[in-house]
């Protein structure tokens, strides 16, 4: 009996032992992916990316247990375009969510991400993942676009910009945006295809929108899934929450980004508390450079040049982290290049789902460079202005073609004979033009923007309609 007892005993531990190692694997085979991506958040905007008064503690812990990116795009300066990158893995000219006139959608644009992409979302489900969308989408806010028919199984958030939908009687120029109150913008609050609230109470969107992203990842602690949480500032207008109202040095924007700060410890201390940190990539960035023509309400590129809107370094570089305890090795910093479109075709590739191989998507996996064991495999970045091709980047070179000096000021757009060129590496500003001193470096930046050109098809503009009156 005792012997029996014994053995059946045996049995039972090698069956729960095993059970735990084949769990083990097929966790670690399936991480959840979570993206927080923010809206006009600058490069010099968080602590530890050199901000010396807004106060980031969270972001810096993940920083100093993960990997920060230094040398990290997006694939466009302003919303729409960029988040249709993020969530297709291509360049917006290929999907056909830029255009030269409108630069991103409006309440009134009838057009929105194409059915035919293969959206983050959507390979993310395919591969067996619980998907949810919490915050700005901006892909279009008719029912065929929004999130939930397109890939996640659920959405909560404003569907556009928080400045659009301004009523008659606010303030005009721009005093709504230096006094903001709620009721200037009838901005929607969404739940999955329904309003379900308007206007949106945007003093306490960033607290909601980390609730409704904390229960998501509880009620999914034991499947696989992929958050997306896009946050709808420190867009202007600015808005915080009671409890962050005159905290920081840096005031109203410092305010707005320690709240987001706050929310990012929310994100990963659940994760942590429900023993998931070892299996989720998280990763932080933003949709574009600071609104600098916002004065104080607008953020800080640091030591880039410009901002949001331009093709220049604080337009398109993005603070970046990536946190992945037990995988990325805790305290990293690297300058690789690396695009948000790469994170499409990493988080894929993780999730042993299928990148499309039917058309040219753009991003590449960095797996290889996450995990310390290659290098990134991203040499060149382009910098894409509506359908224009302005600059491009090859390892540390960066050659414009064309530029324009800001969003709102100095509308001209340059076109260059001689394109400029800026080692970013040396000069990360992009102050010295050293064109003539470098003819050969030219020569094969304008061969590889020919090389890049030859494989761009563009797809009919998806944001220039309008909703017929
Ligand atoms: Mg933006």
């Amino acid at each position: 009996m005792r012997l029996l007892s014994r053995t059946l005993f045996a049995c039972l531990t090698l069956l729960t032992l095993t059970a735990i190692s084949i769990g083990d694997v097929v966790a670690k085979d399936k991480p959840n992916v979570v993206v927080i991506f923010c809206d006009d958040l600058g490069y010099g905007d968080l602590g530890c990316f050199g901000h010396p008064t807004i106060e980031t503690p969270y972001l810096d812990r993940m920083a100093a247990e993960g990997m920060k990116l230094t040398q990290f795009y997006s694939a466009s300066s302003v919303c729409t375009p960029s988040r249709a990158a993020l969530m297709t893995g291509r360049l917006p000219i290929r999907s056909g969510m830029c255009s030269d006139s409108r630069r991103v959608l409006f309440p009134d644009s009838s057009g929105g991400i194409p059915a035919s992409e293969v959206t983050f979302a959507e390979a993310m489900k395919e591969a067996g993942y619980a998907t949810a969308c919490v915050g700005k989408w901006h892909l279009g806010h008719l029912p065929q676009f929004l999130p939930t028919n397109n890939g996640f199984d659920s959405y909560f958030g404003i569907p556009y910009s928080n400045d659009m939908d301004r009523v008659n009687d606010a303030p005009r120029g721009r005093e709504s945006f230096w006094d903001p109150k709620v009721e200037y913008w009838i901005v929607p609050l969404m739940r999955n295809l329904e309003i379900a609230e308007r206007p949106a109470d945007q003093t306490t969107i960033t607290r909601r929108y980390t609730e409704e992203a904390v229960s998501f990842i509880t009620k999914n602690k034991d499947n696989p899934f992929f958050l997306y949480l896009p946050h709808s500032l420190p867009h202007v207008p600015l808005f915080r929450s009671k409890k962050f109202e005159g905290t920081s040095l840096r005031g109203l924007y410092g305010d707005v980004i320690e709240e987001i700060d706050w929310s990012v410890g929310q994100v990963l201390q659940t994760l942590r508390d429900n023993k998931l940190d070892q299996n989720t990539i998280v990763w932080f960035t933003s949709d574009n450079g600071p609104w600098l023509t916002f004065k104080d309400h607008g953020g800080s590129a640091g030591l880039l040049r410009e901002g949001k809107g331009t093709t220049w370094g604080g337009g398109m570089r993005e603070p970046t982290l990536a946190w992945w305890p037990g995988t990325i090795k805790a305290g990293r910093v690297s300058a690789e290049l690396g695009t948000t479109m790469d994170i499409y075709t990493t988080s894929i590739t993780l999730a042993g789902g299928k990148v499309p191989t039917d058309r040219v998507v753009d991003g590449v996996d960095l797996t290889g460079m996450l995990k310390g064991e290659s290098a990134s495999p991203r040499e060149e970045v382009y910098y894409y202005r509506g359908t224009k091709l302005m600059a491009i980047r090859k390892g540390a070179w960066k050659a414009h073609f064309m530029t324009q000096e800001s969003y709102t000021g100095n509308n001209q757009l340059n076109v260059h004979e001689t394109p400029e060129l800026y080692n970013l590496e040396v000069d990360p500003g992009e102050k010295w033009n050293v064109a003539e001193q470098n003819p050969d470096v030219i020569v094969q930046l304008k061969n590889a923007a020919e090389a890049h050109r030859i494989t761009i098809k563009p797809a009919p503009s998806q944001l220039e309609s309008v909703i017929s009156k």
